[in-house]
């Protein structure tokens, strides 16, 4: 049987954090669905296909890390692409009070378990929301980003005022 996980997220943007998770996930799973899930109401910093191509490149010799978007439950996506597992990652305490009732509810309804990875310490405290909010204000998001999303975020930022 195929180990198969979906790695549901927001993805905005990917993070050293994030990454770090994956890639220790990575001997657990055959393949590795990281699914970026489409909240009409959230409102997103970056655009979901931005969001895709930054994974991607993240991984581009990863051959069993498959990248897209989702709509809806996540349980729903697992079935549409194979997935029996769902793969979280847990930085404090609060994120497991968080995830486990989301955990249980889709264990009960579809059958599917949810297996979480604690963070590294290094990487417990980076989170997509702290570098949005950085962005927002200016400052430096530099040592929480892959190499290439910094690259690209500081070109868009230089871009923006060149046309200021
Ligand atoms: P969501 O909005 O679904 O929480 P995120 O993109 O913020 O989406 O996170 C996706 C997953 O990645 C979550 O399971 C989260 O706990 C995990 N994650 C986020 N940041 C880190 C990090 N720094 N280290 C380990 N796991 C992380």
């Amino acid at each position: 049987m195929q180990r198969i996980c979906l790695f549901p997220g927001t993805f905005d943007p990917i993070t050293i954090g994030h990454v770090n998770l994956i890639e220790r996930a990575l001997p657990l799973f055959d393949t590795i669905h990281v699914g970026v899930g489409i909240n009409t109401t959230k409102k997103n910093m970056f655009s979901i296909e931005q969001r895709i191509q930054w994974i991607n490149q993240s991984f581009l010799d990863q051959p069993s890390i498959i990248v897209s978007a989702y709509e809806g439950l996540t349980i729903d996506h697992c079935r549409k692409i194979g997935a029996s597992f769902i793969l979280r990652g847990l930085r404090q305490s609060a994120d497991f009070e968080y995830e486990k009732s989301i955990a249980d509810t889709n264990r009960t309804i579809s059958g599917i378990d949810t297996f979480f990875l604690n963070a590294l310490p290094e990487y417990s405290s980076i989170a997509s929301v702290l570098v949005r909010d950085l962005l927002l204000h200016g400052g430096n998001t530099a040592p929480f980003l892959p190499k290439h999303v910094q690259h690209d975020i500081a070109n868009q930022l230089f871009n923006e005022k060149t046309r200021a």
